[in-house]
This record gives C-alpha cells, sequence and structure tokens, in this order.
C-alpha cells in the first residue's frame, strides 16, 4: 500500500505494513502483532520520540554493553521484523552474540528469522533447534530453551520486547538485563536493570551511535543512572501528555 508521505501517522503506518508483510513471510507469529500494537498504544502516549530519560537510559545501556564480558541479544519475531540491519550492526560493532528467542517457538520459524538476519549480514546465530541445549530454570520447557553458548552463560542480555516471565527467569540467574519496552508499567521493565522506554525503531540506532562513542574514547566512563527514577519520569511523560489532551478537549 502507498501511505502518503504528509499522512499524521505516516512513520506508524509504515510500521504496520513492514509488521503486515513479517506476517506473512512467517517471521511474525500472529500474536506478535497485539504486542506491536499494544506498543504502539504506548508510544501514543509518549509522544512518539525519543525522550531526555529514554536518551539517558540509551547511554547507560551503551556502557553497560561495552564493559559487558558476554553480551547477548535476544531476539524475536518483532524486532527481527523491525530492526533487522541495527540488530546485526550491534552484533559487529560490540561485538555481541545474536540469539533467537521466542516466546512461540517452532524450527520454522527460527529458521526464518536466521534467513531475514542472514540477509543483513548475520553470519553466527545461536538458539536454533539443537543449539538451544539448556534452560532457563523455572521455566516451562519450551519457553525456558536458551543456548549454552549465548544466554546461558551470557552477563548481560538485551531484551527488546520481552515478555514478564522470561525477564524474570533471567534476572534470577543473576544477569543484567537492558529492555527496550514502550511499556514502563510492563513486568520486564520494571525487573530490568536498564529500562529504555522507546520504541526499538528509534533507540536501536541511538544506542548503536551510543556505544560507537564509547569505543571511540576509549576512556573509562560511568553516568549515575537510577531505573526507577527514569521509569517514573517517562510515566509522568505520559501523564502530562494526558493531561494536555484533556485540555485540548476541554478548550474546544
Ligand atoms: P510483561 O509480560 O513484561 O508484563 P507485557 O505483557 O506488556 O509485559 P508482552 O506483551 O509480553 O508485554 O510483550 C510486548 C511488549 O513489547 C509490550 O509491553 C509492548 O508495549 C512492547 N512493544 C511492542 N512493540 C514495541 C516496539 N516497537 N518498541 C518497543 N516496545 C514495544
Ligand atoms: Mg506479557
Amino acid at each position: 500500500m502507498d501511505i502518503p508521505k504528509n499522512h499524521p501517522r505516516y512513520e506508524s503506518l509504515l510500521l504496520r505494513e513492514k509488521i503486515k508483510d513479517c506476517l506473512k513471510e512467517g517471521v511474525l507469529s500472529e500474536v506478535g502483532i497485539a504486542a506491536h500494537g499494544r506498543g504502539e498504544a504506548f508510544d501514543y502516549l509518549l509522544g512518539e520520540k525519543t525522550t531526555e530519560e529514554a536518551d539517558k537510559a540509551i547511554k547507560a545501556a551503551a556502557i553497560m554493553i561495552c564493559k559487558a564480558e558476554t553480551p547477548v541479544i535476544s531476539v524475536n519475531g518483532n524486532i527481527a521484523c523491525l530492526v533487522p540491519g541495527e540488530i546485526v550492526q550491534l552484533s559487529k560493532i560490540v561485538p555481541l552474540k545474536i540469539e533467537i528467542n521466542l516466546f512461540y517457538r517452532t524450527y520454522e520459524r527460527e529458521i526464518k528469522i536466521k534467513k531475514r538476519l542472514e540477509k543483513y549480514g548475520a553470519t553466527t546465530i545461536l538458539g536454533i533447534g539443537e543449539n538451544a541445549n539448556e534452560s532457563i530454570p523455572g521455566l516451562d520447557s519450551l519457553r525456558g530453551k536458551v543456548s549454552e553458548e549465548g544466554i546461558f552463560n551470557s552477563d548481560v542480555v538485551i531484551v527488546p520486547l520481552e515478555d514478564g516471565d522470561r525477564a524474570l527467569a533471567l534476572k534470577k540467574m543473576g544477569k543484567k538485563i537492558i529492555a527496550i519496552d514502550l511499556n514502563p508499567f510492563s513486568r520486564t521493565s520494571l525487573c530490568s536493570d536498564i529500562t529504555i522506554v522507546d520504541n526499538v525503531v528509534r533507540a536501536m540506532p541511538k544506542l548503536i551511535e551510543e556505544i560507537k562513542k564509547f569505543k571511540d574514547k576509549r576512556i573509562e566512563e560511568c553516568i549515575e543512572f537510577d531505573n526507577s527514577e527514569n521509569i517514573r519520569k517517562s510515566i509522568e511523560i505520559m501523564k502530562n501528555n494526558l493531561i494536555h489532551w484533556e485540555e485540548k478537549i476541554n478548550e474546544r
């Protein structure tokens, strides 16, 4: 479908087209569309732009990723659909491992996602078929499957759009978790060490830029970062937007 560039929801409609195509391709599961819709609603409340708080979280995340020993990005259908190029770029510049980790795991979909990432230049992709040979304690067998070379032995896991149960189980294993999640109330957001409340399509390129900056400087850098405070401020931004829209209605 041709979306007119001057449409007020142009970017959002473009993403919907991508989601639709990925569903057809089999990269995305049907429930992935529902997850996207929940994200859209929160993005609307956020004002559909990267906030100052998200920028702070991205900077803290970049430092944590650069200092990690065995960082991994956990990839599901939604992010393989929306930011395949950025996943591969991130894996090369850090470097870090890519692991496919699906809530609705089927071998067929693992292969579809692998092919999509390979098209964007990925070479090693973990978590496919027999490679998911370990399990996260406390989860049922299918949802708990992970790769020993990847998430199982990682110290930092980036989980864009992760399910709350799994994020909590990873946290219990002692991992440091970086989430990118538009829903500041989700269990994933609340249990993570760093929560980037932003759309993955905006946050991932910024995260890559921050990592490049950090690497160029080659100096030890620490920033103070309080995740609860950051989430609280993101909620406040949404609240203020709601108040603003309410006032506009009252003015009519
Ligand atoms: P939890 O299971 O952690 O309590 P949840 O039920 O809200 O949270 P899920 O439905 O399991 O979360 O996962 C999808 C999450 O991903 C949603 O919170 C949604 O807001 C978020 N999300 C969807 N699309 C995007 C996107 N493009 N960028 C960032 N976050 C997104
Ligand atoms: Mg959930």
